[in-house]
């Protein structure tokens, strides 16, 4: 049994007595148990957070660099542990979790620390000629964070870095279902020297611990990753309060394939960027938009390599693909394939759940869908699975119009060898990150974010940091004079 709470620098048990198993959707094993946090963990924590917000917003940046250089090293020295785990809780195969999530985490906590000592913005002046304008960027407060499964360490590191990096304190609920490396990064960034109640962890349920962080008094500021549909739950919550609000919701990208586009490139992209994290990804490429003259050629490669895909054991560096998160995730993904194929669509590969020694996971075959139409559900909502939909366009503009015919805005991909079309797509796709010739890549010096229903706010990068500010003008009187020019507009003798 793991402790789920981590609050003013210890391991807690929570005061709710509830408790969950963490279970490997790979196999169907208990990873571990823990407790869930009820709204008093949640009270205990933001008051640690409170505690410590006053210190914490005033120490040199120097100092907050410091403890995030030593949390970098950390995770280093248990990289292995942290990639096992993470494959362990969430299904992941054990090469994607230590080649991209883990190592990624700690390139980001290396970028953090750099970027909380540069804080940008205007020039003092004196724009009247009176007074001297100066701007400050200040921390907010306390940040109450949640974040989804499919990435836990990853999120809790987006959400966490650049909170505390511009001074603020955090408590955050990881999903419940994937909580464990957001408690060993808890125990690290304690260990690195991070001062008690900076960072505090909350394991929970959505509805009772989500919900009592969110709505909490003293919680500035709301910053969420998960669905859209929860997102407006949230958004809700923290209205209700006047919180700041920071979401990274859903996404449905699409993946534009023009006419001169190298459709071997576009097929080994479409494959990674669609099968990533078993599909799993708010980013991955779901809809497949291909030139007519060249889907037929896209369509019978992109079959080929993702009937290629490995699905298997999940500790083993020869397995390509994981399972889904659960039971209900399989479901999920299952029903709408059903549905898409009772109304009209084929499924060119996959379409199925795999039995033999993958019955006990949450395994789903990589599928390749044709023939669905624009509207259907498949197209238009967020599958979160191993499933690529391709259709076939005509005109470079209704290309463009599909890719840009949904609700999301989170993430796109054009594929063409013409600058112009490349730059052309790069403007009209509405979304927070256009990608040419690529689908997937990320950086910890850009921003991630959404457009549209795919929320508000970025992760990552300087911009972020920002977000995690409040700006203060401050404006300082340089003529010394007691009966300024101004006063007159509201009373004009200053010797009566
Ligand atoms: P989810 O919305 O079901 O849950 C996300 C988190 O919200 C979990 O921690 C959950 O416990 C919590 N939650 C659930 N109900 C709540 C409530 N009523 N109040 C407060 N918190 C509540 O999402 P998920 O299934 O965990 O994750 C998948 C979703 O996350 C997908 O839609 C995916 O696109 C999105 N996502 C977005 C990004 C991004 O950067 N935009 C990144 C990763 C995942």
């Amino acid at each position: 049994m793991t402790a789920g709470q981590w609050i003013n620098g210890t391991a807690r048990t929570s005061q709710s007595g509830d408790t969950l198993a963490v279970v490997n959707p790979a196999n169907s094993a208990v990873v571990d148990d823990v407790d869930l946090a009820g709204p008093a963990d949640v009270d205990n924590a933001v008051g640690a957070a409170s505690a410590a917000f006053a210190e914490w917003s005033r120490v040199p940046p120097s100092i907050r660099a410091e403890a995030l250089f030593a949390l970098a090293e950390k995770m280093q020295a248990r990289e292995a542990e942290y990639a096992r785990v993470e494959s362990e809780q969430s299904g992941k195969p054990i090469r994607l979790a230590s080649e991209f999530d883990v190592p990624g985490s700690i390139d980001n906590a290396a970028f953090f620390a750099g970027i909380s000592r540069q804080l940008s913005g205007s020039a003092a002046a004196e724009w009247d000629g009176e007074h001297t304008s100066t701007i400050r960027r200040e921390p907010i407060g306390v940040v109450g964070s949640i974040a989804p499964w499919n990435y836990p360490l990853q999120m809790a590191m987006w959400k966490m870095l650049p909170a505390i990096a511009a001074g603020n304190t955090i408590v955050l609920k990881p999903s419940e279902m994937t909580p464990l490396t957001t408690l060993m990064l808890a125990e690290d960034a304690t260990a690195a020297g991070m001062p008690d109640g900076v960072f505090n962890v909350v394991t929970g349920t959505g509805p009772v611990a989500g919900e009592a962080l969110m709505s909490h008094p003293n919680i500035a500021m709301v910053s969420f990753t998960g669905s859209t549909r929860v997102g407006h739950r949230v958004a809700e919550l923290a209205t209700a309060g006047l919180k700041r609000l920071h979401l990274e919701l859903g996404g449905k990208a699409p993946f534009l394939v023009f006419d001169d586009a190298d459709i071997e490139a576009a097929a080994q992209g479409a494959v990674a960027g669609s099968l990533i994290n078993t599909g799993q990804d708010c980013t991955a490429a779901t809809r497949a938009y291909v030139h007519r003259s060249r889907y037929p050629e896209f369509v019978e490669r992109t079959a080929s390599l993702m009937a290629s895909v490995v699905l298997g054991d999940t500790a083993s560096l020869d397995t390509d693909l994981g399972p889904l998160i659960s039971p209900d995730q399989q479901a999920k993904v299952a029903g709408m394939v059903e549905r898409a194929i009772a109304a009209g669509a084929t499924a060119v590969t996959g379409g199925n759940i795999p039995g033999g020694p993958l019955a006990n996971g949450c395994y789903y075959e990589p599928t390749l869908i044709t023939g669905a139409d624009q509207a259907a559900e498949i197209v238009q909502e967020e599958v979160f699975g191993p499933v690529l939909a391709a259709l076939p366009f005509d005109t470079d503009d209704e290309g463009l119009a599909l890719a840009n015919d949904t609700r999301y805005g989170l993430a796109a991909s054009a594929w063409t060898t013409d600058v112009v079309r490349a730059h052309r797509a790069s403007r009209e796709l509405q979304a927070g990150c256009v990608w040419i010739n690529d689908h997937i890549p990320i950086v910890s010096e850009m921003p991630h974010g959404g457009y549209k229903q795919s929320g508000f706010g970025k992760d990552m990068s300087n911009y972020s940091f920002e977000e995690y500010t409040q700006i203060k003008h401050v404006s300082t009187d340089i003529t010394g004079v007691a009966h300024k020019e101004w006063h007159r507009t509201i009373f004009k003798n200053p010797d009566a």
